[in-house]
């Protein structure tokens, strides 16, 4: 009798010397960005914690084409037509990888729509509840050569290429978040910005548990992950940004080839080793879901549900 007891003791031990998982949230980026660190001091996570949070925070500073603030990817956004803008090296760098991704995704990604995107006005604080004309879209839309890398800095090349760096900004700020969180010793943690997720480590003994929403049913999971190490898993929907005008809905993912909102997904999720690849690839591929063949030579794996709500592509 005295042996069980002293081994459920034991137990009951081992079950307190876990220490609890720290959560805490911040509203950045427009969304709700939760932080959940696991076997790691409390002081020490809450210390990490507000170190990544206040990174993510600068970096929509720096990247925001809204609000009142002022920063350089504004300013070159008024910039003088084919004059030359040196940018900091940060945004820079950042606009050169989305670059890329435009050319790998046959202009599906486009990093300078941000004249078309304020047009819709899906980001501003009062959006609107009906499309614009087409006449209106045909003068917001940029020609294909938009932005020019020069030694002496950057150039736009017509009045309609204005940067917005809304379907990466997010994925690189959770990438950095990461990097602070790892450089206050922090190995198990996962960043959730309002489902595009980046963790790292394990939950314990066991892998993070993560669930992805279904594009319609709302409070409902589509799939559900376990996984661990250090994975990136971002889903752009048409069902976070959107209204629905005469029967029809308008959302905030367009398709730079007509100016309109891309209508072959309702969601895709992409899985991988970046937040910033994955949040690029998951809105480029929810337009070209219609040529899935661009993901072939990508490391990356992938779910799209179409926009008749059935599963066409699940490699996760
Ligand atoms: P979310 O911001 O909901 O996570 P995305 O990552 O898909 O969704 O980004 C959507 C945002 O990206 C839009 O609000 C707009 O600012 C911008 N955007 C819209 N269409 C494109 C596109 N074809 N290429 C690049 N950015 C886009
Ligand atoms: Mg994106």
């Amino acid at each position: 009798m005295i042996r069980l007891c002293i081994s459920i003791m034991a137990l009951l031990l081992a079950a307190c010397s876990a220490p609890a998982d720290i959560r805490d949230s911040r509203f950045i980026m427009g969304t709700l960005v939760e932080f959940t660190v696991a076997g790691a001091d409390e002081a020490a996570s809450t210390v990490a914690i507000t170190a990544a949070a206040n990174e993510m925070q600068r970096i929509e500073n720096a990247f925001t084409i809204y609000g009142n603030q002022n920063n350089s990817v504004k300013r070159f956004n008024r910039s003088q037509v084919g004059a030359s803008v040196q940018l900091p090296e940060e945004i820079s760098t950042l606009l050169a990888t989305a670059l890329t991704i435009k050319r790998e995704s046959n202009g599906a990604f486009d990093p300078a729509l941000g004249r078309l995107n304020r047009l819709w006005g899906f980001s501003l604080p009062e959006a609107p509840t009906s499309p614009p004309s087409s006449r209106a879209i045909e003068q917001a839309m940029p020609p294909a050569t938009c932005i020019e890398k020069r030694n002496s800095g950057w150039a736009r090349l017509h009045e309609t290429c204005m940067l917005d760096f809304g379907a990466i900004a997010k994925g690189y700020a959770i990438d950095r978040g990461i990097e602070i969180l790892r450089n206050h010793g922090i190995a198990n943690a996962i960043i959730n910005a309002g489902g595009d997720i980046r963790l790292i480590g394990s939950h314990g003994d066991q892998p993070w548990r993560i669930g992805i929403r279904h594009p319609r049913n709302r409070g409902e999971v589509i799939q559900s992950l376990e996984l661990q190490g250090d994975v990136a898993v971002v889903t752009s929907g048409d069902y976070e940004r959107f209204y629905i005008f005469k029967d029809k809905r308008y959302h905030h993912i367009l398709d730079p080839k007509s100016g309109w909102p891309a209508n072959t997904a309702q969601s895709v999720t992409v899985i991988a080793k970046s937040a910033m690849q994955a949040d690029a690839w998951s809105t480029a591929l929810f337009i070209s879901e219609g040529h899935p063949d661009i993901s072939r030579n990508l490391n990356i794996r992938l779910l799209i549900v179409n926009n008749r709500g059935e599963i066409t592509k699940n490699t996760l």
